[in-house]
């Protein structure tokens, strides 16, 4: 358990895993690179090797401060958390996680809404453990009960999805697995701990990729995952087991990002409501689909349950072919075209869900465009918005 619990999110931010004994007298846990630890003497070398050595010198591969650092800050900010393990990317926490939780003969319930690579992995590398996954609707809510079967070991949440932005009824669903004792696992990539508290909420694990609003700059991969009371140790074991070790220069960068995070996710949020609601008011554009405009799914359970939204949200044109919506993209000066989002930089990206669906068919008329909204003025980035859309419009004639 975090001692930075009695402190208000945003001063945690600040101090959490800045121990003097890792810090060494300066402001930051300074990059330790290590594979080989050395001891005193022998007696020194087999006091380290205990299973659960965590947070102490025993071989690169299980950290040294820097890690422990970001893993201990990021327990800080999931008040109740038990621990938190580092991997290489988000899609490696969540590849962890699910193997720390399952085994052969038992399903895995997938949200329809889910990123693309956890359905890959839940169809691929699952599949060929003996592990099932069956897809559920996002917007099932207490209903999951009636997807239950005997062999149901965990649910997988994804709140917002990232594509189509339904928002998950988390604490019903958290109800009905507690009650049966199922493992229940959130992405909580889009909200943070800051907007979400996962683990408060009773979710047994709450995932980051990293990558996207801790590292905050694009420039390094990393993820992340957070145990709830009693879940820490088959995480890290697992993790052990898999050879799971992050560098300890993204760690570090990790951290540096995680300094600003509440800073930037306010500048995120107040940035990405306000052309999210530009957007609705356009006739080019049929839905916003943003957790924090009435038009999108689950809006009410956001409304209940969050604190804030981000800044990653989708559009859907009226009308308009293929042509028409490269043509608008293609058109925007301060929106990168490109993968991955929760840096400083705006991005545009068109994306097709129905193609991925096989549980639900998502009633979005007209082709998707997905916005990450960085830390540009947004007039600018609406002015931006304002040419692509007469681009649109001329384009689709
Ligand atoms: C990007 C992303 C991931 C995967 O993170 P990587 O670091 O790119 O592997 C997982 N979940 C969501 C919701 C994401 O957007």
């Amino acid at each position: 358990m975090s001692d930075h619990e009695d402190l208000r999110p945003d001063t945690r931010v600040v101090t959490a895993g800045r121990r003097p004994e890792w810090t060494a007298g300066v402001v930051n846990t300074p990059v330790w690179r290590a594979s080989t630890i050395l001891y005193d003497d022998v007696a020194h070398l087999r006091a380290s090797g205990a299973a659960d050595t965590h947070h102490r010198p025993f071989y690169g591969r299980r950290g040294t401060p820097t890690q422990w650092s970001l893993a201990d800050a990021l327990t800080s900010l999931e008040p109740g958390a038990e621990g938190t393990f580092l991997y290489p990317s988000g899609v490696a926490a969540i590849a962890a996680c699910l193997m720390a939780v399952l085994s052969p003969g038992d399903e895995l319930l997938v949200p329809d809404s889910a990123y693309d690579p956890t359905r890959s992995m839940a169809t691929g590398l699952l599949k060929r453990f003996g592990i099932a996954a069956r897809f559920y609707d996002p917007l099932v809510g207490a209903g999951i009960a009636e997807l239950i079967g005997p062999t149901t070991r965990a649910i997988f949440m994804e709140s917002p999805g990232s594509l189509t932005f339904e928002v998950q009824d988390v604490p019903a669903i958290v109800a009905v697995a507690k009650a049966r004792g199922i493992a229940t696992i959130l992405d909580n990539t889009w909200a943070t701990p800051l907007f979400f508290p996962a683990i408060a909420k009773c979710v047994d694990y709450s995932i980051l990729a990293c990558t996207k609003y801790v590292v905050g700059h694009s420039d390094v991969m990393l993820g992340s995952v957070t145990a709830g009371p009693g879940r820490f140790a088959a995480l890290r074991d697992t993790s052990f087991q898999l050879g799971q070790v992050t560098s300890p220069d993204d760690a570090w960068l990790g951290s540096r990002g995680l300094r600003t995070m509440s800073v930037r996710l306010r500048q995120h949020q107040a940035s990405a409501l306000e052309i999210a609601h530009w957007l609705d008011a356009r006739p080019e554009v049929s839905r916003v689909l943003h957790p924090a405009l009435p038009s999108c799914p689950g809006h009410g359970i956001f409304a209940r349950d969050f604190l804030g939204s981000s800044g990653l949200f989708s559009f859907a044109l009226n009308g308009g072919d293929e042509r028409a919506r490269a043509a608008l993209i293609d058109t925007l000066d301060h929106f990168g075209i490109g993968y991955s989002w929760g840096g400083y930089e705006s991005l545009a990206l068109p994306i097709d869900p129905a193609r991925y669906r096989t549980a639900t068919r998502p009633d979005f008329a007209g082709s998707l465009v997905r916005l990450q909204i960085g830390l540009e003025d947004p007039a600018d980035l609406i002015a931006d918005l304002e040419r692509g859309l007469a681009v649109f419009r001329a384009t689709q004639g």
